[in-house]
């Protein structure tokens, strides 16, 4: 076994965790900030059971994201996933509603009794949407901004908050175990991976979806790992099949864009499922899931 692979043997927990003072920036009030916001902690991933995490890629209104929760709630699943700072590739793409969809994700999710995720962009904003949502999600883009990785292992800590780390689109797995600890070196945050396709030279799909991270994941480390397949192909009709797949390779759960109105959405209408598309995913799934004696929820 090479030194590396010791490594990210080591569970959630850095080998090469800092100093005490490197990473002592929590304090008494910090302490009591994190019991507060305990109270909400129902495991994201949990033994027996396949987690879907669903919903649109942003937060466009108050009205679309109460029509795509209800639907999330009445297919039996808890967590709602909607972007409020978006990382478009374009500069003249819709940026997402930012300060404003943090409160319209935070109330949607009280409304209906959801947990919540959405995408942390920069340090700057890792506090304030801390502060309304359950889940910090980092992505793709942001996988090796180093600064970032550690303002969110403070910040996760401090809130008492899980965070989902998906793969950079370009990054190796050892490159992203390695990602993972930078965030587990500033405190206690649970972290889970999330595979969201890789690039290569394969243009058909919008990525490539790299399911041998799975078992190559539960192999070197202890970590939970979910997939993304919306991301990965990019086509709504791809979705069902991969995440199908997604399941029976192991995956703990998978993260899945869905729209009421997948024509009219301002970001990736076309890899969201609709409303009969989640509900024949999840009943596909459900079937998968029940082969390995696992529930959806
Ligand atoms: C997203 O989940 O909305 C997103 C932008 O994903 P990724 O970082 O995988 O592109
Ligand atoms: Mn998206």
């Amino acid at each position: 076994m090479d030194r590396n692979e010791k490594i990210i043997k080591n569970d959630n927990k850095s080998c090469y965790k800092t100093s005490a003072d490197d990473i002592s920036e929590t304090d008494e009030s910090d302490t009591e900030i994190k019991k507060a916001f305990a109270k909400k902690d129902k495991r994201l991933i949990e033994e027996g059971y396949i987690t879907v995490i669903a919903g649109p890629c942003a937060i466009e209104s108050m009205e679309q994201l109460d029509t795509i929760a209800k639907i999330v709630k009445e297919s039996g699943l808890s967590f709602l996933r909607a972007g409020a700072y978006k990382p478009r590739t374009s500069p003249y793409s819709f940026q997402g509603l930012e300060h404003k969809g943090l409160e319209i994700l935070q109330e949607i999710g009280n409304k209906y009794g959801l947990y919540t995720t959405t995408e942390v962009t920069d340090a700057e904003t890792v506090e304030e949407v801390a502060k309304y949502v359950d889940v910090l999600q980092i992505g793709t883009r942001n996988m090796s901004n180093f600064a970032l990785l550690k303002k969110v292992g403070i910040v996760a800590n401090k809130y008492n908050r899980k965070v989902i780390l998906k793969r950079g689109w370009a990054a190796t797995i050892k490159e992203w175990l390695l990602a993972v600890e930078y965030i587990t070196s500033r405190g206690d945050a649970e972290v889970i991976l999330c595979e969201r396709g890789i690039r290569t030279f394969e243009p058909y799909t919008r990525f490539t979806l790299d399911l041998s991270a799975v078992p190559v994941i539960k192999k070197l480390s202890k970590l939970s790992i979910i997939i993304d397949p919306s991301h990965a192909v990019g086509q709504s009709d791809l979705v069902i099949p991969m995440s199908r797949a997604a399941i029976a390779v192991g995956a703990d759960g998978l993260i899945v864009e869905i729209h009421n109105e997948p024509e009219k959405a301002l970001c990736d209408g076309q890899q969201a499922l609709d409303t009969k598309q989640t509900q024949e995913m999840l009943h596909q799934v459900s079937g998968i899931a029940a082969m390995l004696g696992k529930k959806i929820r």
